[in-house]
């Protein structure tokens, strides 16, 4: 007897189990290959899951397998190079397969979906409407027309129908009677012979030199770190048309904030070839199109955001990760993967290159360009003649401040205006305030869900949660002690647009957060308003900081530039560098010289001197160099275990056991320690109490081996079930 054939499956459950069943009857086992999607049944629901492995025995007695309802595929959905990747990025991460193989695939191919473009549907007849005697539908005239139609033409498609005024009922009626059918038409277009539709761009001398450096093939990183306004993306395009001319594909990866119309549009200007977006204004149905045009290899650009990372390409022939500093290209739940460390990988296992670009590199990047990991390329001109902006620290610390401005800061906003020129000023609150107080009793308005404050916001009146989303009506009177006299604390964008408005009554004031902008194409508008050059002042949180070149903005005012440096974060005083040079390259873009005016409490802290005085690599220095005193990234590796429970002792005690387990497992030292459990930055978040373990490894081998022993014991442990607890390795955020 030959030996039987077991189905291993990955299903999206919350497991870390892999599910066996046995083939679906009727289908030729030689036919299942592992990558292909299977229907099967699960407790009294129906899965779609995804074939690991075909093999030959499984654990169980062969008479407790289930048989698989149906194979979806004929063959594996993804090529094999991205198979891999997302079995490696499960592992790694430490995350159930099911659930990342799911994270990986578009929604419709989750749902069974097949994976085939949405075609165009056109009409023919059966061969019983093809035998029907001439008159025979004589009764009924449009149909018969439409049959005469066929007849003669052969198919009709919508535009057809539309021609002839025949409308869709008359057609189902014969689909119906079964004279008619229906088949879909993908139209492919003929294949673009051009590359380009617009001439490059002349590159400069460091532009030209960056280039040359970046091989045309062969597995390469280089970190390209080039001043806002440097021309990096002029370097990507050329870069790019080298590798579309050997007939191969770009993959083009950009922070979420970045996928703007604008930079859909620079990239479909310059080239002729088929450029897709994907991102998540885009329904199911046209993401899963772009994904199979990228897959078949119609689609030679692919620019997306971090899940793009996990498109299928024909032939990838080089990768781009722009503004890689950026967090949001580390996912913060579920499947905590981050694209840009595995474009790295993708990179290396397809022997292509990838470049990183910033203007503010993430201290890992700049780390592995200081030990050779990385080909470090600087740009450090200014495209044109524009200047780099003047950077002016104001200390506030003994100066009267009205509603959040210096004196100093609204007269030079004033002269600004004056000049014909647009202000921006940034804050990275929304809201009216960070919160409402009682002035006779000290009480603050808190979330009764969360260690937080709610957020007084104007427009509506109301408080708000930015952690749990919990609102509520502002109260007329303290709940403390009944005073009426409630007065807002703080500032938020929209008390500075008022204010500013308010002492600037004939200019325009623009407010841009997620507030004011949630309105679908409002931050377009806003946008274009900004771009019609009449002087104007913007204000707003970091949405404004990235990715939006406004060339007219000649003074930028950062007012709360504190925040980030007593983070008890570690990548506290990192991020507020990266925010406010990021913030700072908004002003004087084009050919008018900029200035930037940084209002701060602590102008003499010694990493907001050297960021101003001596520049972003000197300031990345002086955190490197007490990064490697402290042990923490890059210098280890570290990964955080996270419980949360609605009763705090639930989340210390499973933590408790969890480090006691790994000690079990590996003894603290130089090589793996251990930290917690600790509170989180925010212990409290909607009704639950959150606390951490923190793992950190002079090495990932160490550190992986130890991850892979905990998490299955984690799962089993009594405890787990009394908390929702998740692993998150090279965390970017420590809350
Ligand atoms: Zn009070
Ligand atoms: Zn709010
Ligand atoms: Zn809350």
């Amino acid at each position: 007897m030959a030996a039987p054939t077991v189905l291993e499956i990955a299903l999206p459950t919350p497991l870390r189990r892999r599910f066996d069943y046995l083939p679906p009857e009727g289908v030729d086992t030689t036919l299942l290959k592992p990558g292909q999607r299977v229907r099967v049944p699960f407790g009294n629901q129906r899965l779609i899951g995804l074939i690991l492995r075909v093999k030959s025995e499984s654990s169980l007695p062969l008479q407790n397998l289930r048989p698989a309802e149906a194979l979806l595929d004929t063959k594996p959905l993804l090529p094999d190079d991205l198979w891999r990747l997302c079995l490696w990025a499960a592992d790694y991460y430490q995350h159930p397969i099911g659930d990342a193989l799911h994270t990986a695939l578009p929604v419709l191919l989750r749902q069974g979906e097949p994976d085939r473009e949405k075609g165009e549907p056109y009409w023919q007849l059966t061969t019983e409407g093809k035998g029907l005697p001439e008159g025979a539908l004589k009764r009924a005239p449009r149909q018969a027309e439409l049959l005469a139609a066929l007849q003669q033409r052969g198919a009709l498609n919508r535009a057809d129908l539309a021609a002839l005024g025949i409308a869709r009922s008359h057609v189902k009626t014969l689909e119906d009677k079964g004279l008619v059918f229906s088949r879909e038409q993908v139209l492919t277009p003929s294949p673009e012979p051009n590359i380009l539709r617009d001439t490059p761009l002349t590159l400069s001398d460091e532009q030209a030199a960056a280039l040359a450096q970046i091989p045309e093939d062969g597995f390469h990183i280089s970190l390209l770190d080039g001043t806002t306004g440097s021309g990096k993306t002029e370097i990507y395009l050329q870069a790019i048309a080298r590798t579309l001319s050997q007939g191969r594909q770009a993959l083009v990866l950009v922070p979420e904030i970045g996928l703007t119309p604008q930079t859909l549009a620079r990239f479909q200007r310059r080239f002729a070839q088929p450029v897709v977006a994907l991102h998540s204004g885009m329904n199911d149905r046209e993401r899963l199109d772009a994904w199979l045009q990228a897959r078949d290899g119609r689609a030679r650009i692919v620019i997306g955001t971090r899940s793009a990372i996990f498109t299928p390409m024909a032939d990838l022939g080089i990768l781009i990760v722009d503004e890689e500093h950026d967090s949001s290209f580390k996912q913060q739940d579920g499947f905590r993967y981050s694209a840009r460390d595995l474009a790295a990988l993708r990179a290396h296992r397809l022997n292509i290159p990838l470049i990183l670009g910033s203007a503010t590199p993430s201290l890992e990047s700049l780390h592995n360009a200081r030990t050779g990991r990385y080909h470090y390329l600087r740009l450090t001109h200014r495209a044109g003649n524009a200047r780099a902006p003047e950077l002016l620290t104001q200390d506030i610390r003994r100066q009267p401040l009205d509603e959040g401005f210096s004196r100093d800061t609204l007269e030079r906003i004033r002269t600004t205006l004056d000049a014909g020129n647009q202000v921006l000023v940034f804050l990275n609150r929304r809201g009216y305030a960070p919160t409402l107080e009682c002035p006779d009793c000290g009480w603050l308005a808190e979330c009764r869900h969360c260690d937080t404050r709610l957020t007084l916001h104007q427009t509506p009146r109301h408080l708000h949660c930015h952690h749990c989303d919990h609102q509520r009506a502002v109260p007329r009177a303290c709940p403390s002690c009944k005073s009426t006299r409630l007065q807002p604390l703080g500032q938020g964008t929209e008390r500075s647009e008022e204010a500013l408005q308010r002492h600037f009554p004939d200019t325009r004031v623009l407010r841009v957060d997620r507030d004011s902008t949630r309105q679908k194409n409002a931050f377009r508008d806003l946008v274009e308003e900004v771009h019609r050059g009449d002087p104007c002042i913007l204000v707003g949180t970091q949405m404004l900081a990235k990715g939006h070149h406004f060339a007219d903005v000649t003074l930028v005012v950062i007012l709360d530039s504190d925040a980030g440096l007593f983070s008890t974060d570690f990548r506290g005083p990192e991020r507020m560098g990266q925010l406010l040079l990021q913030v700072a390259g908004r002003a004087g873009r084009a050919d008018k010289p900029g200035q930037v005016i940084i209002q701060t409490h602590h102008a003499e802290h010694p990493l907001v001197r050297t960021l101003l005085e001596r520049g972003y690599h000197a300031f990345a220095e002086l955190i490197l160099s007490e990064r490697r005193l402290t042990g923490l990234p890059p210098f280890r590796h570290m990964a955080l275990i996270r419980a949360e429970s609605k009763r705090p002792e639930n989340a210390v005690a499973f933590l408790k056991q969890v480090r006691a387990l790994a000690e079990q497992r590996h003894p603290p030292g130089h090589e793996l320690g251990y930290l917690g459990p600790l509170p989180a930055m925010l212990e409290k978040r909607g009704d639950r109490f959150r606390y951490q373990l923190q793992v950190n490894a002079a090495n990932r081998g160490a550190l992986q081996k130890l991850l892979s022993q905990l998490a299955p014991e984690m799962e089993q442990h009594a405890l787990a079930k009394r908390n929702r607890w998740s692993i998150d390795v090279d965390p970017q955020d420590m809350g």
